[in-house]
């Protein structure tokens, strides 16, 4: 049997200085557990405009079709902000997901112990928190029709449309539904069904999926702005939240300052089931470029690193070796290492990217 096979795209920025970093330990899981991957690497982003004139060349799409797992670093950065929205570095990222038709964003929001001062919130409200998000990817007011900025007399007028085919809904809901049943099974769905069409059509189709095909599955409802209320009064009321696209982007965003860092937080885009029954995935953190520290080291390669974790777990079906990567990175939490964005008041001196690398390889050695 061939080896899984990853295509790596780095990126932009820091992308390529925490993608070093999830390289050693590819090469760990080659060498130590005979998890032997076939690694692609190839351009995305900015790097990409740079060399081809587009954010995404046509034979790095074709690629990403045909390959187990994409792992991508991140795009962006200001050298490119004036180029037309076209060729933008994220539009090769929206691209990805949406040819690879990525409905179902995993967002874990999860508070490891070493790092719970770190939360804005009390400890006590942060502590042992473990929840996912679940946001809709390819669809809703992000890529419905109309859009664009018209002219109405003598002002411009700004248009975008929410839009969702029943269909759509379903599809993110039993993906929710799915990873409840691994978790504590329970899921939230969020929606904003007092004030919008779209909303109401959400409720009524996530409730008939449950009751269709997962009753057992408990299932509550929760306007998304009061969901935004409850995710920092009391975040571990929840298991699993799905929601559409643009509520869960800022959802998933806040749910992730909950834990403290974005350089610690992956995530996960999955779609249909291939021929070999792994879902097409795009792995990737949900920090960006970061500009303001690329190229000095500074970067925390922890979130590559689990979403990496998070590519074992859902493409590879290797969970076991997943909890052996968390468990390391935990171990070097624990032990004190932190990067600069991990640094509190106390005066620890921050250890680099490499070395936080480095430092999990050897936790993950002392896991043998
Ligand atoms: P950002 O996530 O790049 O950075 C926000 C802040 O968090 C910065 O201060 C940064 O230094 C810090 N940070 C982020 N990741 C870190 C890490 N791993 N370790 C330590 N610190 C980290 O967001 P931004 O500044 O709003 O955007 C910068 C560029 O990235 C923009 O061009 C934006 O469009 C792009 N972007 C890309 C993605 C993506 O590739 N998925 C996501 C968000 C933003």
């Amino acid at each position: 049997m061939s080896n899984p096979s990853l295509l790596i795209l780095p990126g932009d920025g820091i992308g390529p200085e925490v993608m070093a970093e999830v390289r050693k330990i590819i090469g760990w899981y080659g060498d130590k557990r005979g998890l032997v991957f076939d690694v692609s690497e190839d351009l995305v982003g900015g790097c990409a405009y740079d060399k081809h004139g587009t954010p995404l060349h046509d034979d790095t799409m074709a690629k990403a079709q045909e390959v187990d797992a994409v792992l991508l670093g991140a795009v962006g950065g200001p050298k490119y902000d004036n180029l037309d929205f076209s060729v933008k570095p994220e539009r090769g990222l929206l691209r990805l997901r949406k040819e690879m038709d990525l409905y179902a964003n995993l967002r874990p929001a999860q508070c490891f112990d070493a790092l719970s001062d770190f939360s804005s919130l009390k400890k006590d409200v942060v502590a042992g928190l473990d929840i996912m998000i679940v946001r809709e990817l390819t669809s809703g007011v992000y890529f419905g029709e109309p859009r664009g900025i018209i002219k109405e007399g003598n002002e411009r007028v700004g248009i975008n449309t929410q839009r969702y085919t029943e269909s759509e809904i379903a599809r993110v809901a039993r993906s929710a539904f799915e990873l409840a049943r691994k978790r504590n099974n329970k899921v939230c769905s969020m929606e904003k069904a007092n004030v919008m069409e779209s909303g109401i059509l959400w409720r009524d189709v996530v409730t008939e999926v449950h009751q269709a095909e997962y009753s057992d599955v408990e299932l509550s409802h929760m306007y998304a702005d009061a969901g935004a209320m409850q995710l920092t009064r009391w975040p571990k009321q929840f298991d699993v939240i799905v929601t559409d696209n643009l509520f869960g982007d800022l959802l998933s965003d806040l749910a992730a300052m909950l834990t403290g860092s974005l350089g610690m937080l992956p995530s996960a885009s999955l779609g249909a089931p291939m021929e070999n029954g792994r879902p097409k995935a795009l792995y990737e953190p949900v920090h960006g470029s970061a500009p303001d520290i690329a190229g000095q080291g500074k970067a925390n390669p922890i979130a590559c690193i689990l979403s990496f974790a998070m590519a074992l777990r859902y493409s590879f079906d290797k969970g076991d070796e997943a909890d052996r990567l968390e468990k390391a990175v935990e171990k070097v939490l624990a032990d004190g290492l932190r990067t600069a964005d991990l640094l509190g008041a106390e005066g620890v001196s921050p250890v680099s990217t490499s070395e936080m690398g480095d430092a999990i390889v050897a936790a993950l050695d002392a896991t043998l």
